[in-house]
């Protein structure tokens, strides 16, 4: 072991890719006395023995960014450090199979080409041309990325090594950290075993190589879940089958304390349908003896994305961890790790990957067997928009939930809590398999029209546990807020939203704030936020100030109660001054228990947010329920929310809002107090609005975009260029319109003007809309 330094501004434990990117690039934005901790040789965990594919394709838009990042850093890494490595970008061909694939294709196509890469959709012909060895008869065809290729894992990662250590940085191997102890953390984490199987040379493909001068693109049968590389002049096979085993998740498996250039044994019966798949898709490969298997294991996080981002509860810890695709995001998730470290935020919205969207009910070894289980066996499936996975369910139930199941409730889930999606009446079909569609005619369409309607026409209720909830309080802690928040802090009796700025005026995050008294609020946010916005708060709160803050987000619950029949149907269960203007609270009792009723819509209609102690839930739903039924409420799940919240333009959390857009970007301005003396980020965008706003939040409406709505990061274009994107897309029952919420070029944002939308691969014409609600521009039905 090497000498350990005394002191080092940031300590990295463990030395795969990952671990030595994250030096290389703390030690390039010049933090140069850092030191990398190794229990063993570099690349002994993971790393040594992976695939080294790097592909760029990703349906996530910032896991796009990261993978293409790590292949731009990749081509040129050698040189810069003086380290060769064999890094072949040979492209890639992913096979489609049928019509819906070729749409996740499209869409890939058109986030790859936002980000500049030259992705296309060829079709039977050019498949065979760039691989001749392969059977395309029911391909529907394939997406070709010239970005992919493969690269040597333990080059890689000793290429990154040698570059920070030039810097200066220092790696100190054979040094064990105690990682789980120091910092008493249970990482959202689960160990899968993942094999490919390498082939000895064939001499067709070896002839084939000699004549054209390359390799074969590295090829997937994503539609039956495997990837297929040449290896030399052999191949390289590695499937993610269905019938897949997790490791060190039971008692009789237990994890070993050192792993370190080790593998599983073989299991070639697992693998044996994926063989002769491949095989028939790619005869050659039938001829080809079989010369070795690796067996290893590979990291899952619930969702399959890795943990980069600040530790959960731990100041000035960080994670880069959990990585799926280590190879190829190593690149990029060292850039994310060291702004994170050296500034406190990152260039790119980094969300997908922040280990805050864990929250403890994630940590549950079982919850994560069961998740990291599906995610690998579902590797490859098409990601359709409105999907609902089956495993890790039923973690936290709402206190009505059985009621709401026996209405019909198909639930869905957020931050562990089950929610209605939409309610399905006797005969509808509520399968699995019936959500496998882009389409927007699927079969919960019709029910969510009727209740986007039911709600504009007499009342809707939506139950929604697990809102997000802190409580803040204490002298001056209204001053303290109205620093955080670009915008107004409101008068006790008023709720208001709040925007929260980073330095950079960027758009941190969003709340909703209760004023109860003059220095005592609470604070409302997405389920989702629980941890990264109390962490926000908690991190700018000075210490010894007085003001506490604490979570108190499982002590509630909350119905929404919206509709132009809501005001009567309170009025039977409850004697609160229902004449209370929009925008204000109170406290109530209905059914005898307390409840906070709260004056605001995200429906955009007349209503309230009925707030309870867990406890009282069920007894004040089944009086505003029992009391409502001659006035005509549905119940209401979350597709008809996001519907009717689109009609009014209302921004969804870490969809619409991100650090990825300034306030001023987001068409926030009319919450930024200009006059307030100071507020976060109030420089940056004092600057930006001098300067002029590039580019700005539009709402869209698509002309006849046929059977699909815009997805999310779909690109927007005008005069043959791409001038924006999409960030929410849904059809409005209101207005009967199919809408989009987007970023558009800034001198493109006026009322009226043309664009085109590219849903699918297809542009529609898409027109530009008043800065003002589609639906009741005046809030008129909302101060009813
Ligand atoms: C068969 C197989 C094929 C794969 N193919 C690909 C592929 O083609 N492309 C791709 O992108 N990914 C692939 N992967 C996944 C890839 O291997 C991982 O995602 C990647 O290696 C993770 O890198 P890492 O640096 O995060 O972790 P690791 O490589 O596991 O590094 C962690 C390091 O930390 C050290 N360490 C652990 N605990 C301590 C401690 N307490 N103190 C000090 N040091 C410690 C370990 O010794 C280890 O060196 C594959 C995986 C498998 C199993």
């Amino acid at each position: 072991m090497a000498e350990l330094p005394a002191r080092a501004r940031v300590v990295i434990i463990g030395g795969g890719a990952v671990g030595t990117s994250s030096l290389y690039h703390l030690a390039r934005a010049g933090w140069t006395d850092c030191v990398l901790l190794e229990k063993n040789e570099l690349t002994s965990g993971s790393t040594w023995h992976a695939a080294g594919n790097v592909p760029t394709f990703s349906t996530s838009w910032s896991l796009m960014n990261m993978q293409r990042y790590s292949t731009e850093l990749y081509r040129g890494l050698a040189e810069e450090v003086g380290y060769p490595m064999n890094y072949h970008v040979t492209g890639s061909l992913r096979l489609g199979h049928t019509k819906e694939r070729m749409r996740e294709f499209e869409r890939a196509k058109g986030m790859g080409r936002y980000q500049g890469m030259d992705i296309e959709i060829v079709g039977a012909d050019e498949i065979r041309r760039r691989y001749p060895f392969l059977e395309t008869h029911d391909l529907e065809g394939a997406l070709y990325d010239p970005n992919d290729g493969d690269i040597d894992p333990a080059q890689l990662t000793q290429a990154l090594a040698k570059g920070a250590r030039d810097m200066g940085a220092k790696i100190v191997r054979f040094c064990p950290a105690e990682v789980g102890k120091m910092f008493g953390r249970q990482v959202p984490i689960m160990v899968m075993s993942h094999q490919y199987i390498l082939f000895e040379e064939i001499p067709e493909l070896a002839a084939w190589s000699r004549e054209v001068g390359h390799k074969l693109p590295l090829l997937r049968d994503v539609d039956t879940s495997w990837y297929l590389r040449q290896e030399k002049n052999g191949m390289n096979l590695g499937p993610y089958e269905k019938n897949c085993r997790a490791h060190w998740a039971t008692p009789d498996d237990p994890m070993p304390e050192d792993f370190s250039f080790q593998l599983f044994p073989d299991d070639l019966d697992r693998l044996e349908w994926y063989l002769n798949d491949a095989t028939e898709r790619v005869p050659i490969l039938g001829t080809a003896g079989l010369s070795k298997m690796i067996n290893g294991p590979i990291p899952y996080a619930p969702d399959g994305n890795p943990l980069i981002g600040p530790m959960p509860g731990v100041p000035n810890a960080f994670e880069a961890c959990v990585f799926t695709f280590g190879i190829s995001q190593a690149g990029g998730a060292g850039k994310v790790l060291s702004e994170w470290v050296t500034e406190g935020r990152t260039e790119w919205d980094m969300w997908s990957c922040d280990p805050r969207r864990f929250t403890a009910f994630a940590s549950d070894p079982a919850y994560c067997v069961a998740k990291g289980k599906e995610v690998y066996a579902n590797e490859y499936v098409i990601q359709f928009p409105r999907r609902v996975w089956p495993e890790g369910r039923n973690r936290k139930l709402s206190a009505i939930h059985d009621r709401i199941a026996a209405l019909g409730a198909q639930f869905g889930t957020a931050n562990g809590w089950e929610r209605a999606l939409w309610y399905a009446k006797p005969g509808d079909d509520t399968s699995a398999e019936a959500a496998l569609t882009f389409s927007r005619s699927g079969l919960w369409e019709k029910r969510v029209r009727e209740e986007c309607l039911a709600v504009r026409d007499a009342a809707g209720i939506l139950d929604l546990p697990g809102f997000s909830r802190y409580r803040l309080a204490g002298e001056g802690a209204r001053e303290w807020l109205s620093k955080q928040i670009t915008g107004i802090v409101p008068k006790p009796g008023r709720i208001g939203l709040g925007y929260f700025a980073d330095d950079k005026g960027r758009i941190v995050t969003e709340m909703s704030i209760m004023a109860l008294e003059e220095d005592l609020f609470f604070l409302i946010t997405a389920a989702s936020a629980e941890l990264h916005d109390f962490e926000w708060l908690q991190r700018n709160l000075p210490q010894d100030s007085g003001i506490t803050l604490e979570n108190r987000t499982e002590e509630f619950s909350c119905q929404i109660l919206s509709g132009p029949n809501a005001r009567k149907i309170l009025a039977e269960v409850t004697d609160a001054d229902l004449s209370l203007p929009w925008l204000t609270h109170q406290s109530a009792k209905i059914a005898g228990r307390w409840c906070q009723l709260v004056r605001v819509s995200f429906a955009g209609e007349l209503g309230w947010e009925i707030h309870t102690k867990v406890e009282d839930t069920p007894a004040v739903f089944d009086a505003v329920w029992q009391a409502g039924r001659k006035h005509g409420p549905k119940p209401v799940g979350m597709y008809a929310l996001d519907s009717l919240r689109l009609e009014k333009g209302y921004r969804a959390w870490k969809q619409d809002l991100s650090t990825d857009y300034t306030v001023l970007q987001g068409g926030l301005e009319r919450f930024v107090k200009w006059e307030k003396p100071d507020f976060r980020g109030k420089a940056a965008l004092a600057a930006e609005k001098q300067q002029g706003v590039t580019k700005r939040f539009v709402t869209l409406v698509v002309e006849n975009p046929g059977d699909c709505d815009a997805p999310y990061m779909a690109t927007l274009w005008h005069g043959g260029r791409i001038v924006g994107e999409t960030l929410s897309g849904g059809f409005g029952h209101r207005v009967d319109k199919s809408i989009a919420l987007g970023m558009l070029r800034a001198d493109l944002s006026e009322a009226g003007t043309e664009i085109e939308v590219e849903i699918f691969g297809d542009r529609f014409k898409a027109v530009v809309q008043k800065e003002e609600p589609l639906w009741d521009p005046n809030n008129e039905r909302l101060r009813a």
